[in-house]
């Protein structure tokens, strides 16, 4: 029998939800061929709900481990980005100081030069 939820029968018909009866499975949902023929399908929705985790749960994890590389992949480009803002501060303070320097050696000549 195929795993998880069933969408239709092997004889090609559709599959209906029941819910049974009987004492010992009383309240219970399942699935059946619309036919609900002998020999057609039946599946327990529990049965076909745990097979459903079974399946999903390995693929979640898999999405869990790609996640945490992620966020430290992300973590790492934080820093980097924040190493390069400190970089362009520091850069700043050393052109505004080159700048005055320039305006001191240029007035400092322009003296030399008139007297
Ligand atoms: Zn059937």
């Amino acid at each position: 029998m195929n795993r998880r939820f069933p969408s239709n029968c092997g004889c090609g018909a559709g599959i209906t939800t029941f819910t049974s009866g009987t004492q010992e499975n009383s309240g219970h949902p399942f699935f059946r061929c619309e036919t609900r023929g002998e020999d057609h399908l039946f599946k327990w929705v529990e049965e076909a709900m745990l097979e459903e985790l079974e399946d999903v749960l390995p693929k979640v994890e898999v999405h869990e481990t790609k996640l945490g590389k992620v966020k430290s992949e992300i973590k790492e480009l934080m820093e980097i980005a924040l190493n390069n803002k400190i970089e362009i501060q520091k850069n700043k303070v050393v052109i505004k100081g080159l700048v005055v320097y320039a305006c001191i050696v240029t007035v400092a000549f322009g003296a030399y030069v008139l007297f």
